[in-house]
């Protein structure tokens, strides 16, 4: 199979290419890592950041004896991001834990007392696990967002109390590194990480809110249903040339309520 096509996205280009992809293979878990090598002392202008793709993918398939880099999106210190293994295709990221999983590697040592992450790493490190939850339908809790040193090296979850309280030791990498927004606990995550993510899809959902199109029905009757799908209940009727208000899409369906859950078939909107 052909190697993966490296790009590196600004975030804002990367949501727009996340937006407007349709994926087949179903995503319940975020994995984030730390590469800890490169770390921020690799980097320098005149190697450019798909030096560093190619690099670790160069690593990864002659060192590790993959097909491929093993990580589906890289984040960089400038606050880009690589798309790298193709999203399709389950990466290389936790041993055992990989089925359904997305796999992101934030270049860096994260560990306590090596890179300080910058400030545009740490926004986008944030913005990209909530665009992923938002476009997965994910949220920012244990059982989705996870750190790799949580699973064991067979890629089963570790009691959470072993976490807590730093008895992993060697039986697990600390990545993605003791002072990853904190430290790498679980605790740690549901303290300092989870809640940024969350605020950050409450952000982009009133963004999105107030993105509003103004749409007309175009066909006789349109029925307004309390949810994205024709099994949910008909709330009422509305005619056609009526003019409505989209709020958000899911799934060629349309809401038309800001306050209220009412959906019609994006079809009969023009
Ligand atoms: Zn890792």
């Amino acid at each position: 199979m052909a190697l993966a096509q490296f790009h590196i996205y600004t975030p804002q280009e990367f949501q727009q290419y996340l937006v407007n992809t349709v994926f087949s293979r179903s995503i319940k878990m975020i994995q984030n890592h730390h590469t800890w090598e490169p770390n921020y002392s690799s980097l320098s202008p005149s190697q450019g950041e798909m030096y560093w793709l190619e690099s670790m993918r160069s690593y990864h398939i002659h060192n590790n004896g993959w097909s491929d880099i093993a990580q589906n999106l890289t984040t960089f210190p400038s606050g880009n991001i690589g798309l790298c293994r193709p999203i399709n295709i389950t990466p290389a990221g936790i041993f055992g834990a990989n089925s359904g999983a997305i796999c992101i590697e934030n270049l860096g040592n994260f560990d306590a007392g090596h890179d300080q992450m910058t400030l545009p790493h740490k926004d986008t490190i944030v913005f990209l696990n909530a665009i992923l939850c938002m476009k997965f339908d994910l949220k920012p809790v244990k059982e989705q967002v996870v750190y790799h040193h949580w699973f064991d090296r067979s890629g089963k979850r570790f009691p959470e109390s072993v976490v807590n309280n730093n008895q992993v030791g060697n039986q697990q990498k600390t990545c993605p590194g003791t002072a990853f927004f904190g430290n790498n606990t679980i605790t740690s995550a549901e303290a300092n990480f989870f809640p940024l993510i969350a605020s950050r899809i409450k952000q982009l959902d009133e963004t999105s809110i107030s993105q509003i199109a103004s749409m007309i029905v175009n066909t006789d009757v349109l029925n307004v249903r309390s949810g994205p799908g024709t099994s949910y209940p008909i709330l009422r009727t509305i005619t056609q040339d009526t003019q409505v208000a989209v709020y958000t899409t899911t799934n060629q369906w349309s809401k038309i309520s800001n306050t209220a859950d009412e959906w019609v078939f994006s079809s009969y909107l023009s």
